[in-house]
């Protein structure tokens, strides 16, 4: 018996969320002594970088080191998935919510005759049955999910779950796999990836502005704080309909939507549509001139301020602690 994390990399990095899946992962087992916690990696990435998964919980990785896997194939990451788990006997399979996951997780729930939930944002309640609590409504309520299959997959939320650190240096496995060639029957030829520094929907700090900055001309200062943070930069949507960031920027219900550990929004009303995109933030800062600004009321902490003023002393303020 055991748990199976499917783990996602990208630049010859594990993803912080699929550490964080781990950590989940070795909650789970110790809570129901599901035994060990065992990693699976798919495509090109270091031994010494997966070896890593060890802090985070796993006793052990199976890297499946086909380069054919290392861009996200979902129908194949689905069958690679679905080869592990039964070789190493899981009875759970926990990954990071994703855009790549929730693929993988669904093709995994047919194939593995499993149940599924997502967004999972803690440990289940097996007081009576088997029960997951998960965010719903983008992050506005929580839903309570009972699952009565024996195979479980668990997709969990970003920044739900701490990320554990004290464990030590899991074992790497290499892993040979027979992956059917009509699982690559879809091919990624070229990828253009977006902009910036950092991706938005990874970021784990997001420094974003709205129609209060003004125009396209002020982002500089929103560009230099998020670098001095190591942020990714957003924008509220009528900014990026105007054209003064790019569409992929547009943070909302329909736009990105990011759970970063912290939020800065600088000159943003706070409308409900925006908040939708935000409100799984861990913490939300809100600079605005209006202290009737919505925005405030899901703040951790408000600046009421002109941000031309403040940006450029928060930069200063940062810059100074380093
Ligand atoms: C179907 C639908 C979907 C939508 N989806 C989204 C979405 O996904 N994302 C999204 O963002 N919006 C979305 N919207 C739009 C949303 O309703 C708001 O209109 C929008 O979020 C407002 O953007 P804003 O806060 O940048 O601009 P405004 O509402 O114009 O607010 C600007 C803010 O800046 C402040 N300000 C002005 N000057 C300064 C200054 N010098 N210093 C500090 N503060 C200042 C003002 O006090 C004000 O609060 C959607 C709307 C609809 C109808």
């Amino acid at each position: 018996m055991s748990v199976l994390v499917y783990i996602e990399h990208a630049e010859g990095s594990v993803k912080k969320t699929s550490l964080e899946a781990i950590s989940y992962a070795k909650a789970l087992s110790e809570k129901l002594s599901s035994g060990d916690v065992i990693a699976v990696a798919l495509g090109s990435i270091s031994s010494d970088e997966l070896a890593k998964a060890g802090t985070a919980g796993a006793s052990k990785v199976l890297h499946v080191n086909d380069s054919k896997l290392t861009e996200g194939i979902i129908q194949a990451h689905a069958e690679a998935v679905a080869q592990v788990y039964k070789k190493v006997n899981a009875t759970t399979l926990v990954l990071a919510k994703s855009s790549l996951g929730d693929a993988v997780a669904s093709r995994l729930a047919i194939k593995l005759d499993a149940g599924l939930v997502s967004n999972v944002v803690e440990l289940p309640d097996t007081s009576s049955g088997y029960k997951v609590k998960r965010s719903i409504y983008t992050g506005k309520a929580f839903a309570e999910t009972q699952v009565n299959t024996e195979h479980k997959i668990l997709a969990v939320r970003k920044n739900a779950v701490d990320l554990k650190t004290d464990g030590g240096s899991a074992a790497v496995e290499e892993v040979l796999l027979d992956i059917a060639p009509e699982n690559f029957a879809t091919k990624i030829t070229s990828t253009d990836k977006a902009t910036g520094e950092i991706l938005l929907p990874e970021a784990d700090i997001v420094v974003s502005g709205g129609r209060g900055m003004k125009g396209p001309e002020n982002w500089g200062m929103i560009e230099e704080l998020a670098h001095e943070l190591g942020a990714a930069t957003g924008c509220s949507k009528p900014v990026s309909d105007i054209g003064w960031r790019p569409h992929h920027e547009h943070v909302g219900q329909t736009g990105v939507k990011v759970a970063p550990t912290l939020y800065i929004a600088v000159g943003i009303s706070g409308a409900i549509q925006h908040l939708a995109g935000v409100n799984s933030s861990k913490y939300i800062v809100v600079i605005n001139k209006d202290p009737e600004a919505p925005f405030f009321k899901a703040a951790d902490y408000g600046i009421v301020g002109d941000a031309f003023e403040i940006l450029p002393k928060l930069t200063e303020a940062v810059k100074a602690q380093k």
